[in-house]
């Protein structure tokens, strides 16, 4: 096997990379997601996607796509998933695809295919054992052990997310529960964490609080812009202006930072107890929020850390958006293997 092509669908975008036998990737193409439209048309969009890469480079041999949502690998289709494509949930993308292709597909979560691509080619190539947690508008995770991504008899494992901490206890959860990790620790929590403080501070006047105020002036607008115009890009420009904010000195973002990194560095070290990996990846768009909200993650994974795991380090992630591309080209070349 020469070639083949690693698919990373998310609820934005759609990204197609194809990626020889030992994980250099080639080429990139990407598409706007059309998250509205339905199963069918994100579907024929990532066909597309590899169409246009086969079609300049004869000999792909197979698929592998990255999804949002959770994946059941062994029929390959989509067991559940929130609202960000719409009607997503119980799509056959192993077969649509495949009967579109006419090449061998494999597919897992998007989260997944991180870890596999982080393990082959990133911050934890050559390890076996391996946590990778994805921290951005949710908290997730994969657990890789023997080199083997662990789905679990649901499919959900890696759902670090919704763990309880105490920091989070009687916040409401994306789940429906409350008092999960993502509660406090994700980007959109993180923003609205700093916004109601700062608006808090502001009313008591002074030095600090009104230059804490400033800058809730400078996010909040921001953020509205962003999500008229489509979301998450406004929301990361606004969570990047709290740890602008904290990195000049400002002691409510310093705090908010400091605060859920703490909270999902605990979820962490706990996780470590369970799951003795030999490294633990943290990746995500939080991940940017600067050495501060790192220190802070590092603290609290050793605080709760047993003695004997307390030197496992904790990588930021390397790959950025290419890994679920290399994770995915990796399912591939095993479906041809
Ligand atoms: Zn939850």
């Amino acid at each position: 096997v020469s070639l083949v092509v690693g698919v990373d669908i998310g609820g934005t975008k759609t990204s197609a990379g194809l990626v020889d036998a030992s994980g250099a990737l080639l080429a990139v193409r990407t598409l706007p997601t059309p998250a509205t439209r339905g199963p069918e048309a994100v579907v024929e969009t990532a066909a597309g996607l590899v169409q246009a890469l086969a079609a300049g480079s004869p000999g792909v041999a197979a698929v592998g796509v990255g999804s949002a949502g959770a994946v059941d690998p062994g029929r390959g289709t989509i067991v559940s998933a929130t609202g960000t494509i719409a009607g997503w949930a119980g799509t056959d993308l192993r077969g649509e695809l495949s009967r579109r292709l006419g090449l061998p597909v494999a597919v897992d979560n998007d989260v997944h295919a991180h870890a596999l691509g982080e393990q082959w080619r990133g911050a934890a190539a050559g390890r076996a054992d391996v946590l990778l947690v994805a921290v951005g508008t949710g908290v997730g995770a994969s657990v890789v052990l023997g080199g083997k991504v662990r789905h679990g008899a649901h499919s959900v494992a890696g759902h670090a997310g919704h763990l309880p901490v105490p920091a989070a206890s009687g916040r409401p959860c994306t789940c429906g529960g409350s008092g999960h990790v993502e509660a406090v620790a994700a980007g959109p929590a993180l923003l609205a964490e700093y916004l109601r403080r700062a608006a808090a501070d502001g009313g008591t006047g002074g030095g600090g609080p009104g230059g804490t105020a400033g800058g809730a002036q400078g996010c909040a607008p921001g953020g509205a812009q962003g999500d008229g115009q489509g979301g998450a890009p406004g929301r990361a420009g606004c969570l990047a202006d709290v740890a602008r904010l904290a990195a000049a000195g400002d002691l409510v973002a310093a705090a908010v930072l400091a605060e859920g990194a703490a909270a999902l560095g605990a979820a962490i070290g706990g996780l470590m107890n369970v799951i003795d990996p030999e490294v633990v990846v943290v990746g995500g768009g939080v991940t940017g929020c600067g050495v501060l909200w790192w220190d802070a993650l590092r603290a609290a994974v050793r605080a709760e850390a047993l003695p004997v795991l307390r030197a496992v380090p904790v990588e930021p992630a390397a790959l950025g958006g290419a890994a679920a591309l290399l994770g995915a080209a990796r399912m591939a070349l095993e479906t041809v293997a």
